[in-house]
């Protein structure tokens, strides 16, 4: 007795796979329809996309626009001696005439220049300008 209502059970089991797999049920109306219906034969709604419209367009658009420009050059921010802005500032505003500044950011050239036509006045007055220009500069500034 035993053995066959578990038999029964099984093939009832089998019967309903089969029934499964090749039936769904529709997400609308929940009737049973067939597993490849793209539209419900009983509410007749959609219930699965159109095959043309599955795969979804990909469209790669890889464009590199890179450029690297490197525009480093001497004097920026960092690279460089660093020097005290104030020391610049009053070593242009006073000692500029003689180009106590120049020597001090290792102008060595520069500051003979000034040294030299010190007696025109003129190494003086650019001396000014420049200690205005140092006075925009970060602190410490690069040279
Ligand atoms: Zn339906």
């Amino acid at each position: 007795m035993e053995k066959n209502s578990v038999l029964e059970k099984n093939v009832e089991q089998q019967e309903n796979n089969n029934v499964g797999a090749d039936m769904k049920f529709c997400k609308h109306c929940g009737g049973k329809i067939h597993k490849d219906a793209v539209l419900c034969t009983l509410c007749g709604r959609q219930v699965e996309k159109m095959n043309e419209n599955t795969q979804p367009q990909i469209i790669i658009n890889n464009e590199n626009n890179n450029s690297n420009v490197n525009t480093n050059t001497v004097g920026a921010v960092g690279v460089g001696n660093p020097k005290n802005k104030w020391v610049a500032f009053f070593l242009a505003l006073f000692l500029g005439g003689i180009g106590a500044h120049k020597f001090y950011e290792g102008k060595i050239l520069l500051g003979i220049i000034y040294l030299v036509f010190c007696w025109t006045g003129i190494p003086s007055f650019i001396g000014f300008i420049e200690a205005i220009i140092i006075l925009f500069k970060p602190n410490p500034y690069y040279v």
